[in-house]
Formats: structure tokens, sequence, C-alpha cells
């Protein structure tokens, strides 16, 4: 069998060999940094150096303190289930690890523009409802689409407003340059496998000013915020793919954008009913979600694995039926083109002859099944 091109690097990323290799090479001893013994104490330098070296390399000043969670989800669950006397402003296009914390809450839903930007206006309308009553989480960048927002400025404003911010960075962190310091949130969440770490490491970042208490309950372990014994191996690659990541921002982005910009013409060239969601927007350099005109995002993906290229739908398939996806429908999108939507993500391992053969395989998919959309 021949390799699947993956074009899949939003969902996750290909654990870096580095990363791999310096795990391999930890020595073989118990791992428990609680443990007030020499291997616990080996362990402890090792938690502490992945720290002091991820904080040292995001430019942290001691004002913001690291908490190691096991995902990227359980820090967005982190920040939203701790301030239980506050209202979260969020955004109908986060990730479901945000939308689906916001249950027991109160809570306010913005709305976005057809390109999927906050609406300023009633941004700042409802920020001076909640005065010093709310949180806000939007994030940088939208895992479906790419599309950017302005965090600095939307952090601005909800400090105007006495609000706290917290940014979920899991798509945006390794693929555009971000400042925490600069930005000025009060939290924001990263995710180790998405920018080739181990699973099972992330980090809730945030200003230790702000009381906050665990989500999980347990062991004193980090700072008595995230109880449970440390996924060392996981959080010392997680540091190591952090520095390797940062090293490679501008590489990373002219290979990327070359490859996209490519896709993106090419397949507007094939059809004109195709259409490219946040076209002109700002986006992350990686990503490109579009239509093919017709034809479910299912059969798209069925149909793209079986010649070899591993892509996602922008859609979600539950209990056997596709449901549009909740990004596209919330920018306004009817169903016929949130159902009918892939995303392509792709990484530096990606290659130009690689995005020409997927063009030649998207015009032979799109030609068989309109052609069967026709005839049925
Ligand atoms: N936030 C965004 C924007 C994501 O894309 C994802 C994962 O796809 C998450 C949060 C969840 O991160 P994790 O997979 O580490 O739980």
């Amino acid at each position: 069998m021949t390799e699947t091109i993956y074009f899949d690097y939003n969902a996750t990323t290909l654990l870096r060999k580095e990363v791999q290799n310096l795990i391999l090479s930890m020595p073989l001893i118990p791992y428990n940094c609680s443990s007030i013994h020499r291997y616990g104490r080996e362990s402890k330098k090792i938690l502490s150096d992945a720290r002091s070296k991820i904080s040292s390399l995001l430019n942290l000043s001691d004002q913001y303190q690291i908490i190691f969670t096991s995902s990227g989800t359980e820090a967005n669950n982190l920040a939203l289930k701790n301030l239980e006397d506050k209202v979260i402003i969020t955004s109908p296009t986060e990730h479901l690890s945000v939308l689906n914390s916001l249950e027991r809450a109160n809570h306010e839903i913005l709305e976005v523009s057809n390109n999927g930007i906050i609406n300023l206006k009633q941004y700042e309308k409802l920020l001076s409802k909640y005065q010093g009553k709310a949180i806000v989480s939007l994030m940088i960048a939208n895992n479906e689409t790419g599309i950017i927002q302005d965090i600095k400025l939307l952090t601005q404003l909800a400090h105007k407003y006495d609000c706290l911010f917290h940014t979920d960075a899991v798509q945006a962190f390794g693929k555009m340059p971000i400042d925490i310091e600069d930005l000025n949130v009060d939290f924001i969440t990263l995710s180790s496998h998405k920018i080739g770490g181990p699973l099972g490491a992330a980090a809730l970042i945030y200003k230790k000013s702000i009381n906050i208490k665990p989500l999980i309950n347990g062991g004193g372990q980090e700072q008595n915020l995230r109880a449970g014994t440390e996924n060392l191996s996981s959080i010392l690659g997680f540091a190591k793919a952090v520095e390797l990541t940062l090293g490679e921002l501008d590489s990373y982005y002219n290979h990327t954008s070359t490859i996209i910009h490519y896709l993106e013409t090419n397949i507007e060239a094939i059809s004109k009913e195709v259409v490219i969601i946040g076209k002109n927007i700002p986006k992350l350099s990686n990503t490109l979600c579009f239509t093919m005109p017709n034809v479910s995002s299912y059969i798209q993906v069925i149909n793209f694995d079986l010649e070899g290229f591993a892509v996602s739908a922008g859609s979600a398939c539950s209990s056997g039926k596709i449901k549009a996806s909740h990004v596209l429908s919330s920018m306004g999108y009817p169903e016929e083109i949130g159902s009918s939507a892939i995303r392509v993500s792709i990484g530096l391992n990606n290659t130009l002859d690689e995005a020409k053969l997927f063009i030649k395989k998207w015009k032979e998919i799109y030609n068989r099944l309109s052609i069967k959309n026709e005839a049925a």
C-alpha cells in the first residue's frame, strides 16, 4: 500500500524526531516528581527545567505561571470552570472544549461576521453590561478555517471594562508569532501535540495574581492547581517541541503559505462555484477550508482517503448523520456550503509536489462525483 499524504496537521502533528529521541534517551528510572528520594528529586528537576525552558522561550515575566495539563481541552476547562461568579463571553466559532464548558455557567455568545470576525460593537456593549463581572474566551485562530482574530485589541477592550481575558491558542501557537506579554492576556491555552510534541501534555498559562482553583483534586501537584502524577516524558517533549517550533516560525510561514496559495488558486481555477472560507481575511498560513460544490464533506474525505490523502471534514458526523460545521453555520453559511466543506491543514513535511497531486485528485473526484450527482 502506498503511504497516505497527511494534510490534517490541525488535528494532530507528527511527533518530531528530536522529541522522540529526547524521550527515548530518558534513563529508565521511576519518575514521580512528588517522591522525596533521589529519583523523585531527579524527576522534579526535569519538570522544573521544562517549565523554566517554556517560560524563557515565551519570554514570560514572573507575572505568569505555567500549569501543565493533559490536553488543551483540560486547560480550556480549567480556565473557564473556575471563576463561577463571572459571566463567560465567547464566540460561536470556538472549539467545543470551550463551548461545551459553558453548560452550567452564565454566558453570552457573540455574533461573528460572514468572515468569522467578532462583532466589536456588540462585544463592547456586552463588556460594558458586565463591567468587572466577565471573563472573555476567544481563540487566536480557528481550527477549521484558520481565521485569525485581533486578540490584542480584544484583550485591551476586555481590560478597559475590568474583565478577564482567556485565549485558546492551541491552533495558532507555532504557526504565527505570539507575544503573550504584549497581548497581555490573563489566560492562554497551548497544546503539545499540535506542535510536534507528544500527546498528553498541554499548558494553561495565567497571571498568578488571579485566584484560581483546581478542576482535578488530589495531591498538591502543579502548585495545587492540577492534581495527578505529572506526565513527565510528555512534558519534557513538549518543552523541546516549543523550542524547535519557535526556531522555525519564518520558514514555516514561507513554506506553508506557498503551498496553500498554490492549492487555493488552482482549486478556484477548476470551479468558479468553489467557496473559500475566509478568503482575503488573515488566516493561518497552513489552513485552507473550501467547498466542493454539491459533494458532501464526508464523501470527499472518504474519496480522498481512497486516493491516499488524509484531510478533514469541516463538518461533524454523528450517529450516521452529517451535520454542518457549527463554525460555518455560525458564520452564516447555508447548510449546503457547511456540509460540503473540507479542511486541508499542512505542515513543514508537505511538498509542492504533494499539492500538485492533490489538485489532480481533487479534479478527478469533482468530475466523478458531480457526474454521479447529475445522474441521480
Ligand atoms: N482548541 C482548539 C482550537 C483546538 O483545535 C483543539 C484541538 O483540536 C483544542 C482546543 C483541544 O486541544 P487538545 O486536543 O489538546 O485537547
